[in-house]
Protein backbone atom coordinates (compact mmCIF):
# COMPACT_ATOMS: atom_id res chain seq x y z
CA UNK A 1 0.00 0.00 0.00
CA UNK A 2 1.30 3.49 -0.80
CA UNK A 3 1.97 5.82 2.14
CA UNK A 4 2.65 9.13 0.46
CA UNK A 5 0.88 10.80 -2.46
CA UNK A 6 1.70 13.86 -4.56
CA UNK A 7 -1.15 15.76 -6.24
CA UNK A 8 0.14 17.68 -9.27
CA UNK A 9 -2.26 20.63 -9.53
CA UNK A 10 -4.20 22.54 -6.89
CA UNK A 11 -7.57 23.17 -8.50
CA UNK A 12 -10.79 21.65 -7.18
CA UNK A 13 -9.72 18.17 -8.29
CA UNK A 14 -6.23 18.21 -6.74
CA UNK A 15 -7.52 19.70 -3.47
CA UNK A 16 -10.49 17.29 -3.27
CA UNK A 17 -8.24 14.26 -3.85
CA UNK A 18 -5.77 15.64 -1.26
CA UNK A 19 -8.55 16.18 1.28
CA UNK A 20 -9.98 12.67 0.95
CA UNK A 21 -6.52 11.04 0.89
CA UNK A 22 -5.51 12.91 4.07
CA UNK A 23 -8.75 11.78 5.77
CA UNK A 24 -7.81 8.20 4.89
CA UNK A 25 -4.40 8.57 6.52
CA UNK A 26 -2.06 9.22 3.56
CA UNK A 27 0.78 11.76 3.73
CA UNK A 28 -0.23 14.18 1.02
CA UNK A 29 1.63 16.95 -0.82
CA UNK A 30 -0.03 19.27 -3.33
CA UNK A 31 2.16 20.95 -5.97
CA UNK A 32 0.51 23.92 -7.67
CA UNK A 33 2.38 26.00 -10.26
CA UNK A 34 0.33 29.10 -9.51
CA UNK A 35 -2.44 29.88 -7.02
CA UNK A 36 -4.82 27.27 -5.54
CA UNK A 37 -8.04 27.45 -7.55
CA UNK A 38 -6.48 30.14 -9.73
CA UNK A 39 -7.58 28.53 -13.01
CA UNK A 40 -10.86 26.87 -14.07
CA UNK A 41 -11.97 26.02 -10.53
CA UNK A 42 -12.03 29.62 -9.34
CA UNK A 43 -13.90 30.70 -12.49
CA UNK A 44 -16.74 28.15 -12.33
CA UNK A 45 -20.40 28.96 -11.80
CA UNK A 46 -20.59 26.05 -9.34
CA UNK A 47 -23.74 24.42 -10.70
CA UNK A 48 -24.28 20.83 -9.58
CA UNK A 49 -26.64 19.81 -12.33
CA UNK A 50 -26.30 16.22 -13.61
CA UNK A 51 -29.76 16.20 -15.21
CA UNK A 52 -29.50 19.57 -16.97
CA UNK A 53 -26.02 18.67 -18.23
CA UNK A 54 -27.11 15.26 -19.60
CA UNK A 55 -30.16 15.34 -21.81
CA UNK A 56 -29.61 12.47 -24.23
CA UNK A 57 -29.28 9.22 -22.29
CA UNK A 58 -28.20 7.65 -18.99
CA UNK A 59 -24.66 6.91 -20.18
CA UNK A 60 -21.61 6.36 -17.91
CA UNK A 61 -20.94 10.12 -17.78
CA UNK A 62 -24.45 10.84 -16.50
CA UNK A 63 -24.13 8.06 -13.90
CA UNK A 64 -20.82 9.50 -12.71
CA UNK A 65 -22.37 12.99 -12.41
CA UNK A 66 -25.41 11.67 -10.53
CA UNK A 67 -23.29 9.63 -8.12
CA UNK A 68 -21.25 12.74 -7.38
CA UNK A 69 -24.32 14.91 -6.72
CA UNK A 70 -25.54 12.32 -4.25
CA UNK A 71 -22.20 12.48 -2.40
CA UNK A 72 -22.41 16.26 -2.06
CA UNK A 73 -24.33 16.57 1.21
CA UNK A 74 -21.88 14.46 3.21
CA UNK A 75 -18.93 15.96 1.34
CA UNK A 76 -19.90 19.55 2.13
CA UNK A 77 -20.56 18.61 5.77
CA UNK A 78 -17.02 17.19 6.08
CA UNK A 79 -15.34 20.11 4.30
CA UNK A 80 -17.29 22.72 6.30
CA UNK A 81 -16.81 21.06 9.68
CA UNK A 82 -13.05 20.54 9.24
CA UNK A 83 -12.38 23.93 7.64
CA UNK A 84 -14.84 25.86 9.85
CA UNK A 85 -15.92 27.71 6.67
CA UNK A 86 -19.15 27.93 4.70
CA UNK A 87 -19.25 26.85 1.06
CA UNK A 88 -22.61 28.50 0.29
CA UNK A 89 -24.17 25.29 -0.99
CA UNK A 90 -27.75 26.12 -2.07
CA UNK A 91 -30.38 23.50 -2.91
CA UNK A 92 -32.24 25.82 -5.26
CA UNK A 93 -33.52 23.35 -7.84
CA UNK A 94 -33.31 24.21 -11.54
CA UNK A 95 -35.54 25.28 -14.41
CA UNK A 96 -34.76 24.43 -18.03
CA UNK A 97 -36.83 26.97 -19.95
CA UNK A 98 -38.24 26.81 -23.50
CA UNK A 99 -40.02 29.22 -25.80
CA UNK A 100 -41.34 26.91 -28.50
CA UNK A 101 -43.86 24.11 -28.68
CA UNK A 102 -41.41 22.13 -30.81
CA UNK A 103 -39.30 21.71 -27.68
CA UNK A 104 -42.05 19.82 -25.87
CA UNK A 105 -41.44 16.39 -27.39
CA UNK A 106 -37.74 16.13 -26.47
CA UNK A 107 -38.63 17.58 -23.06
CA UNK A 108 -41.14 14.77 -22.40
CA UNK A 109 -38.70 11.99 -23.31
CA UNK A 110 -35.93 13.57 -21.30
CA UNK A 111 -38.23 13.98 -18.27
CA UNK A 112 -39.24 10.33 -18.52
CA UNK A 113 -35.74 8.91 -18.29
CA UNK A 114 -34.56 11.54 -15.78
CA UNK A 115 -37.40 10.50 -13.48
CA UNK A 116 -36.43 6.84 -13.82
CA UNK A 117 -33.13 7.99 -12.27
CA UNK A 118 -34.79 9.82 -9.39
CA UNK A 119 -34.99 13.40 -10.68
CA UNK A 120 -38.59 14.06 -9.54
CA UNK A 121 -38.75 16.44 -12.51
CA UNK A 122 -41.99 18.21 -13.45
CA UNK A 123 -43.21 20.13 -16.45
CA UNK A 124 -44.39 23.61 -15.41
CA UNK A 125 -46.27 26.09 -17.59
CA UNK A 126 -48.09 29.42 -17.64
CA UNK A 127 -49.11 31.03 -14.32
CA UNK A 128 -47.55 28.24 -12.27
CA UNK A 129 -44.20 28.95 -13.92
CA UNK A 130 -44.51 32.72 -13.30
CA UNK A 131 -45.37 32.07 -9.65
CA UNK A 132 -42.36 29.79 -9.25
CA UNK A 133 -39.90 32.15 -11.00
CA UNK A 134 -41.34 35.66 -11.47
CA UNK A 135 -38.21 37.03 -13.15
CA UNK A 136 -38.54 34.97 -16.35
CA UNK A 137 -39.57 36.54 -19.66
CA UNK A 138 -43.34 36.21 -20.21
CA UNK A 139 -43.03 34.53 -23.59
CA UNK A 140 -41.36 31.47 -22.08
CA UNK A 141 -43.91 28.70 -22.66
CA UNK A 142 -42.73 25.88 -20.50
CA UNK A 143 -40.01 24.72 -18.12
CA UNK A 144 -38.67 21.48 -16.77
CA UNK A 145 -38.32 21.85 -13.00
CA UNK A 146 -35.74 19.66 -11.32
CA UNK A 147 -35.79 20.08 -7.52
CA UNK A 148 -32.68 18.00 -6.79
CA UNK A 149 -30.12 20.17 -8.59
CA UNK A 150 -28.12 22.63 -6.52
CA UNK A 151 -25.20 25.04 -6.66
CA UNK A 152 -22.18 25.99 -4.61
CA UNK A 153 -19.86 29.01 -4.51
CA UNK A 154 -16.85 27.48 -6.30
CA UNK A 155 -14.17 29.94 -5.03
CA UNK A 156 -15.54 29.41 -1.48
CA UNK A 157 -15.36 25.62 -1.85
CA UNK A 158 -11.74 25.89 -3.05
CA UNK A 159 -10.79 28.07 -0.04
CA UNK A 160 -12.59 25.76 2.39
CA UNK A 161 -10.86 22.69 0.90
CA UNK A 162 -7.48 24.41 1.07
CA UNK A 163 -8.08 25.29 4.75
CA UNK A 164 -9.37 21.78 5.56
CA UNK A 165 -6.31 20.22 3.84
CA UNK A 166 -3.99 22.46 5.88
CA UNK A 167 -5.74 21.43 9.10
CA UNK A 168 -5.34 17.75 8.16
CA UNK A 169 -1.58 18.21 7.67
CA UNK A 170 -1.46 18.21 3.86
CA UNK A 171 1.73 19.91 2.61
CA UNK A 172 0.42 22.65 0.36
CA UNK A 173 2.89 24.23 -2.10
CA UNK A 174 1.46 26.97 -4.28
CA UNK A 175 3.55 29.12 -6.67
CA UNK A 176 5.78 26.04 -7.08
CA UNK A 177 6.79 27.15 -10.59
CA UNK A 178 7.21 25.09 -13.72
CA UNK A 179 7.30 21.31 -13.82
CA UNK A 180 10.85 20.35 -14.85
CA UNK A 181 10.92 16.59 -14.45
CA UNK A 182 9.10 13.51 -13.21
CA UNK A 183 11.12 10.33 -12.71
CA UNK A 184 9.61 6.97 -11.92
CA UNK A 185 11.81 4.75 -9.77
CA UNK A 186 12.41 1.20 -10.92
CA UNK A 187 11.40 -0.40 -7.64
CA UNK A 188 8.43 1.89 -6.86
CA UNK A 189 7.75 5.54 -6.26
CA UNK A 190 8.23 8.80 -8.06
CA UNK A 191 10.24 12.03 -7.81
CA UNK A 192 9.07 15.43 -9.03
CA UNK A 193 11.18 18.50 -9.74
CA UNK A 194 9.41 21.87 -9.88
CA UNK A 195 11.40 25.01 -10.72
CA UNK A 196 10.49 26.73 -7.43
CA UNK A 197 11.07 23.82 -5.01
CA UNK A 198 13.61 21.18 -4.18
CA UNK A 199 13.02 17.66 -5.50
CA UNK A 200 10.13 15.78 -3.84
CA UNK A 201 9.48 12.04 -3.70
CA UNK A 202 6.39 9.97 -3.01
CA UNK A 203 4.87 6.54 -3.53
CA UNK A 204 2.26 7.81 -6.01
CA UNK A 205 1.59 10.88 -8.14
CA UNK A 206 -1.91 11.93 -9.23
CA UNK A 207 -2.05 14.23 -12.26
CA UNK A 208 -4.70 16.86 -11.49
CA UNK A 209 -3.38 19.55 -13.83
CA UNK A 210 -6.67 20.43 -15.56
CA UNK A 211 -6.34 21.81 -19.10
CA UNK A 212 -2.54 21.53 -18.84
CA UNK A 213 -2.53 17.75 -18.28
CA UNK A 214 -1.73 16.98 -21.94
CA UNK A 215 1.82 18.24 -21.32
CA UNK A 216 2.37 15.22 -19.06
CA UNK A 217 2.34 12.82 -22.04
CA UNK A 218 6.12 12.92 -22.29
CA UNK A 219 6.49 11.45 -18.79
CA UNK A 220 3.49 9.11 -18.68
CA UNK A 221 3.89 7.50 -22.15
CA UNK A 222 0.13 7.54 -22.82
CA UNK A 223 -1.93 9.71 -25.17
CA UNK A 224 -3.68 12.48 -23.18
CA UNK A 225 -6.04 14.32 -25.56
CA UNK A 226 -7.03 17.14 -23.20
CA UNK A 227 -7.39 20.65 -24.59
CA UNK A 228 -8.55 24.01 -23.17
CA UNK A 229 -12.01 25.41 -23.95
CA UNK A 230 -12.39 28.96 -22.69
CA UNK A 231 -15.50 29.89 -20.74
CA UNK A 232 -16.32 33.60 -20.48
CA UNK A 233 -18.77 34.51 -17.76
CA UNK A 234 -20.12 37.59 -15.97
CA UNK A 235 -22.18 38.60 -12.95
CA UNK A 236 -24.80 41.19 -11.97
CA UNK A 237 -25.49 42.64 -8.51
CA UNK A 238 -28.66 40.99 -7.21
CA UNK A 239 -31.20 40.68 -4.42
CA UNK A 240 -32.28 37.26 -3.09
CA UNK A 241 -35.67 37.35 -4.85
CA UNK A 242 -34.29 38.39 -8.26
CA UNK A 243 -33.85 34.72 -9.13
CA UNK A 244 -34.88 31.72 -7.02
CA UNK A 245 -33.69 28.78 -9.15
CA UNK A 246 -30.83 28.01 -11.48
CA UNK A 247 -32.16 28.73 -14.96
CA UNK A 248 -30.86 27.07 -18.13
CA UNK A 249 -31.88 28.37 -21.58
CA UNK A 250 -30.58 27.80 -25.10
CA UNK A 251 -28.71 31.13 -24.84
CA UNK A 252 -27.12 31.10 -21.37
CA UNK A 253 -27.61 30.04 -17.73
CA UNK A 254 -28.17 32.12 -14.58
CA UNK A 255 -27.58 31.33 -10.94
CA UNK A 256 -28.13 33.62 -7.94
CA UNK A 257 -25.35 33.40 -5.34
CA UNK A 258 -25.85 34.17 -1.63
CA UNK A 259 -23.04 36.75 -1.92
CA UNK A 260 -25.56 38.95 -3.80
CA UNK A 261 -24.64 38.25 -7.43
CA UNK A 262 -26.38 36.57 -10.35
CA UNK A 263 -23.78 34.71 -12.36
CA UNK A 264 -24.50 34.41 -16.10
CA UNK A 265 -22.47 32.06 -18.24
CA UNK A 266 -20.79 30.93 -20.28
CA UNK A 267 -19.13 30.94 -23.69
CA UNK A 268 -17.32 27.92 -25.12
CA UNK A 269 -14.43 29.24 -27.22
CA UNK A 270 -11.36 27.65 -28.72
CA UNK A 271 -8.66 30.16 -27.80
CA UNK A 272 -5.67 27.97 -26.88
CA UNK A 273 -4.38 28.84 -23.41
CA UNK A 274 -5.62 32.46 -23.67
CA UNK A 275 -7.97 33.10 -20.75
CA UNK A 276 -8.69 36.75 -21.46
CA UNK A 277 -12.22 38.19 -21.58
CA UNK A 278 -13.51 39.61 -24.85
CA UNK A 279 -16.27 42.16 -25.33
CA UNK A 280 -17.86 39.90 -27.97
CA UNK A 281 -18.04 36.95 -25.56
CA UNK A 282 -19.69 38.98 -22.79
CA UNK A 283 -22.08 40.87 -25.12
CA UNK A 284 -23.58 37.54 -26.17
CA UNK A 285 -24.37 36.79 -22.50
CA UNK A 286 -25.83 40.27 -21.98
CA UNK A 287 -28.10 39.83 -25.01
CA UNK A 288 -29.27 36.47 -23.65
CA UNK A 289 -29.98 38.09 -20.25
CA UNK A 290 -32.02 40.86 -21.90
CA UNK A 291 -34.05 38.25 -23.78
CA UNK A 292 -34.71 35.63 -21.10
CA UNK A 293 -34.42 37.66 -17.85
CA UNK A 294 -36.05 41.08 -18.36
CA UNK A 295 -35.12 42.13 -14.80
CA UNK A 296 -31.48 42.14 -15.84
CA UNK A 297 -32.08 44.19 -19.00
CA UNK A 298 -30.12 47.43 -18.87
CA UNK A 299 -28.26 46.47 -15.66
CA UNK A 300 -24.47 46.86 -15.77
CA UNK A 301 -22.45 43.69 -15.26
CA UNK A 302 -20.54 43.76 -11.96
CA UNK A 303 -17.69 41.39 -12.91
CA UNK A 304 -16.47 39.63 -16.07
CA UNK A 305 -13.98 36.78 -16.06
CA UNK A 306 -12.94 33.60 -17.88
CA UNK A 307 -11.38 30.19 -17.27
CA UNK A 308 -10.05 27.25 -19.28
CA UNK A 309 -12.11 24.08 -19.04
CA UNK A 310 -10.16 20.83 -19.51
CA UNK A 311 -12.01 19.17 -22.43
CA UNK A 312 -11.40 15.62 -23.66
CA UNK A 313 -12.01 13.95 -27.02
CA UNK A 314 -15.02 11.92 -25.85
CA UNK A 315 -16.35 14.24 -23.13
CA UNK A 316 -15.44 11.94 -20.24
CA UNK A 317 -12.69 12.64 -17.71
CA UNK A 318 -9.51 10.56 -17.34
CA UNK A 319 -9.56 9.00 -13.88
CA UNK A 320 -7.56 5.97 -12.76
CA UNK A 321 -4.21 4.18 -12.89
CA UNK A 322 -1.78 4.79 -15.74
CA UNK A 323 -0.83 1.61 -17.54
CA UNK A 324 2.92 0.86 -17.48
CA UNK A 325 3.56 3.42 -14.71
CA UNK A 326 2.52 1.79 -11.45
CA UNK A 327 3.18 4.98 -9.45
CA UNK A 328 1.07 7.26 -11.67
CA UNK A 329 -2.64 8.05 -11.63
CA UNK A 330 -4.75 10.63 -13.45
CA UNK A 331 -7.71 12.78 -12.39
CA UNK A 332 -8.08 15.26 -15.24
CA UNK A 333 -10.34 16.32 -18.10
CA UNK A 334 -13.53 17.20 -16.18
CA UNK A 335 -14.53 19.80 -18.81
CA UNK A 336 -17.84 21.53 -17.83
CA UNK A 337 -18.48 19.54 -14.63
CA UNK A 338 -15.37 19.45 -12.45
CA UNK A 339 -17.05 21.10 -9.47
CA UNK A 340 -19.92 18.60 -9.64
CA UNK A 341 -17.53 15.67 -10.17
CA UNK A 342 -15.02 16.55 -7.45
CA UNK A 343 -16.38 14.29 -4.66
CA UNK A 344 -16.75 11.19 -6.86
CA UNK A 345 -13.28 11.79 -8.36
CA UNK A 346 -11.72 12.00 -4.89
CA UNK A 347 -13.51 8.78 -3.82
CA UNK A 348 -12.46 6.87 -6.96
CA UNK A 349 -8.82 7.96 -6.66
CA UNK A 350 -8.64 7.14 -2.96
CA UNK A 351 -10.39 3.76 -3.41
CA UNK A 352 -7.68 2.93 -5.99
CA UNK A 353 -4.96 4.07 -3.56
CA UNK A 354 -6.53 1.76 -0.97
CA UNK A 355 -6.29 -1.10 -3.47
CA UNK A 356 -9.99 -1.16 -4.49
CA UNK A 357 -12.07 0.83 -6.98
CA UNK A 358 -15.52 0.60 -8.61
CA UNK A 359 -14.61 -1.18 -11.85
CA UNK A 360 -18.07 -0.58 -13.39
CA UNK A 361 -17.37 3.16 -13.38
CA UNK A 362 -13.60 3.07 -13.98
CA UNK A 363 -13.65 1.35 -17.37
CA UNK A 364 -15.32 4.22 -19.25
CA UNK A 365 -13.02 6.83 -17.72
CA UNK A 366 -9.73 4.92 -17.92
CA UNK A 367 -6.79 7.25 -18.69
CA UNK A 368 -5.43 4.56 -21.03
CA UNK A 369 -8.39 4.48 -23.42
CA UNK A 370 -6.79 6.77 -26.03
CA UNK A 371 -3.52 4.83 -26.20
CA UNK A 372 -2.85 1.85 -28.47
CA UNK A 373 -1.64 -0.64 -25.90
C1 LIG B 1 -16.68 29.71 -16.95
C2 LIG B 1 -16.72 28.32 -16.37
C3 LIG B 1 -17.87 27.89 -15.73
C4 LIG B 1 -17.91 26.61 -15.17
N1 LIG B 1 -19.03 26.23 -14.50
C5 LIG B 1 -19.07 25.01 -13.91
C6 LIG B 1 -20.21 24.62 -13.16
O1 LIG B 1 -21.16 25.38 -13.03
N2 LIG B 1 -20.21 23.38 -12.57
C7 LIG B 1 -19.15 22.53 -12.69
O2 LIG B 1 -19.20 21.43 -12.14
N3 LIG B 1 -18.05 22.89 -13.39
C8 LIG B 1 -17.99 24.08 -14.01
N4 LIG B 1 -16.91 24.45 -14.75
C9 LIG B 1 -15.85 23.46 -15.01
C10 LIG B 1 -14.90 23.36 -13.84
O3 LIG B 1 -14.47 24.65 -13.49
C11 LIG B 1 -13.70 22.49 -14.22
O4 LIG B 1 -14.13 21.24 -14.74
C12 LIG B 1 -12.84 22.22 -12.98
O5 LIG B 1 -12.51 23.43 -12.36
C13 LIG B 1 -11.57 21.47 -13.34
O6 LIG B 1 -10.82 21.37 -12.17
P1 LIG B 1 -9.28 21.02 -12.21
O7 LIG B 1 -8.80 21.03 -10.82
O8 LIG B 1 -9.11 19.79 -13.03
O9 LIG B 1 -8.65 22.19 -13.10
P2 LIG B 1 -8.09 23.63 -12.68
O10 LIG B 1 -9.00 24.33 -11.76
O11 LIG B 1 -7.75 24.34 -13.95
O12 LIG B 1 -6.81 23.28 -11.86
C14 LIG B 1 -5.66 22.71 -12.44
C15 LIG B 1 -4.49 23.32 -11.70
O13 LIG B 1 -3.30 22.66 -12.08
C16 LIG B 1 -2.26 23.62 -12.11
N5 LIG B 1 -1.21 23.05 -12.95
C17 LIG B 1 -1.23 22.89 -14.31
N6 LIG B 1 -0.09 22.26 -14.71
C18 LIG B 1 0.64 22.04 -13.59
C19 LIG B 1 1.90 21.42 -13.34
N7 LIG B 1 2.62 20.88 -14.35
N8 LIG B 1 2.37 21.39 -12.08
C20 LIG B 1 1.64 21.89 -11.04
N9 LIG B 1 0.45 22.49 -11.21
C21 LIG B 1 -0.06 22.54 -12.46
C22 LIG B 1 -2.91 24.87 -12.66
O14 LIG B 1 -2.20 26.03 -12.30
C23 LIG B 1 -4.30 24.78 -12.03
O15 LIG B 1 -4.40 25.55 -10.84
C24 LIG B 1 -16.80 25.74 -15.30
C25 LIG B 1 -15.65 26.19 -15.92
C26 LIG B 1 -15.59 27.47 -16.45
C27 LIG B 1 -14.33 27.94 -17.09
Amino acid sequence: MPQSVIMLGGGIIGLSCAFEAALRGYQVTVLESGKFGGQASGAAAGMLAPYSENIEQPDPFFRLCLQSLRLYEQWVEKVESISGMSTDWVRSGSLNVYRHEADLLPLQSRMRWHNEWGAKAERIEGEALRALEPGLSHDIEVALYCPEESHIYAPGLVTALETACRKLGVKLNDHAGELLDISFHESAGVSVQMSGLSKLSGDRIVICSGAWSGALERWLDIHIPIHPIRGQICSYESKADDLRHMVFSSGAYWVNKPIGRIVCGASEDVSGFDSSVTDRGIQRLIRASDRWMPRLAGRETAYRWAGLRPATMDGLPLIGNVVGKPSAMMASGHYRNGILLSPVTAMLICDLLDGGGDSSLLEAISPNRFTNL
